[in-house]
């Protein structure tokens, strides 16, 4: 068994990379375990807001991040034949990229000695001064301070807290990247169509790609025939304009997930040794399109912690969880609630959520933008 002082990562995602570029930041040693052959991302594009940026800025990212991804600089709400109901220009810096691309530049500055690869946690014995991680290989570690960022369905979580559930908000969503124009010649924008039960969303990634995201009431457990996804989709999307359904048609792959997030019931993000962070303890749907900045949030604030409070891994872990808690815990229930509203069957809300949207005073827009891009409480550390 191998024994370390270094912290050990388990999950080579979004958060899991953020933690080891934040660790290098901070001078701590680090070892980060995966369990995939390599280190890479779903072909899909990711929306990163301000605080985001400018974590990733600190850990000497950020000019990759601009250079790959794209900068968003306006918000449309059409109807589902493009007219436009509602514009808004962004105030603050907001980009989209290929999540591929994402996964290259977290990794990019990290050594490959530190990176172990086709390795499955399995296990952890956590007690009050060490954990044991058994992997599916059967080698184990030895190890002071775990993080596990391994995800919405967290193998550590699910045996440390089994009480914490999924919960879906029956809704699928499906994503893909096409090479079509973007629709209209809307240039680098995001647009959210809504359309009674059916929402439908585009984001430009770059000059060649354009990602797209389609959402519709649904209980989960159920199954696309890859052989006919596309035209299933653009039977479900038939009224919508001809240069949207372009983009179902054309893309390569189509991703299906059901909805799900970890709900807002109070819990504890740590036990012993071992702590969590991103998806693994507060996944959100992505309404809000906002659980990856959240790990990378999670990621930054929790190293600060740990180089602020050394070996007293309780103090650190416990800083963490207060500073994180309630700006994370908001996210989750706003995007649930923004969800739940946009695909409701009440017209009452529906239509009241509508009418908000496109008629709502942009400073109501503004206050949730200022809230995600606060990072004061980061001063405390
Ligand atoms: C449709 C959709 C759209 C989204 N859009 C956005 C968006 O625009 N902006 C945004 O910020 N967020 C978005 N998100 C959310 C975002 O994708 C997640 O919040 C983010 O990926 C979480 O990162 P993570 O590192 O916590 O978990 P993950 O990305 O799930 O990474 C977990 C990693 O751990 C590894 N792993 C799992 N189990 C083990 C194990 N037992 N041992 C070792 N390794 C393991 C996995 O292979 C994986 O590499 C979206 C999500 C969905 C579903």
């Amino acid at each position: 068994m191998a024994s370390s002082d270094k912290v050990t990562i388990i999950g080579g995602g979004i958060g899991g990379l953020a933690m080891a570029n934040a660790l290098q930041h901070f001078g701590i040693p680090f070892d980060l375990y995966e369990q995939s052959p390599e280190l890479s991302e779903v072909g899909a594009g990711i929306g990163l807001t301000e605080a985001t940026i400018r974590i990733l800025d600190k850990m000497d990212l950020g000019n990759m991040l601009w250079r790959q991804g794209s900068k968003v600089k306006e918000v449309y709400m059409p109807d589902k034949n493009l007219k436009v109901r509602r514009h808004i220009t962004v105030n603050s810096e907001m980009v989209c990229i290929h999540r591929a691309r994402l996964i290259d530049i977290l990794k990019s500055r990290l050594a490959k000695e530190v990176i172990h690869l086709n390795k499955k946690a399995i296990s952890i014995e956590t007690a009050k001064n060490e954990n044991i991680i058994t992997f599916e290989d059967g080698q184990s570690v030895e190890s002071a301070c775990t993080v596990a960022a391994d995800g919405i369905h967290s193998v550590l979580r699910r045996q440390v807290f089994p009480a914490i559930k999924l919960r879906y908000i029956n809704q699928t969503i499906w994503r893909g990247i096409s090479e079509a124009p973007m629709p209209q010649n809307f240039g680098q924008s995001y647009l959210e169509i809504w359309d009674e039960d059916l929402r439908f969303l585009v984001i430009h990634i770059n000059d060649s790609e354009i990602f797209w995201l389609g959402v519709k009431s649904e209980k989960p457990g159920g199954e696309d025939n890859p052989e006919t996804i596309r035209e299933d989709l653009l039977k479900l999307f038939q009224n919508f304009h001809p240069e949207l359904k372009e983009l179902i048609r054309t893309s390569k792959n189509v991703l299906r997930n059901d909805m799900a997030d970890l709900g807002t019931v109070p819990r504890t993000w740590y036990k012993n040794r071992l702590v969590f962070l991103g998806d693994s303890i507060h996944a959100t749907t992505p309404n809000l399109a906002q659980g990856g900045c959240q790990s990378i949030e999670d990621a930054w604030c929790l190293a600060k912690c740990l180089k602020k409070f050394g070996p007293d891994y309780s103090t650190a872990y416990e800083t963490y969880q207060s500073l994180r808690e309630k700006k994370v815990m908001k996210i989750v229930k706003d995007s649930w609630n923004f969800g739940k509203a946009a695909h409701t069957s009440n017209p009452f809300y529906h239509y009241g959520y509508r009418f908000l949207l496109t008629k709502a005073p942009k400073f109501i827009l503004r206050k949730q933008e200022a809230f995600l891009n606060d990072l004061s409480y980061l001063r405390e550390i």
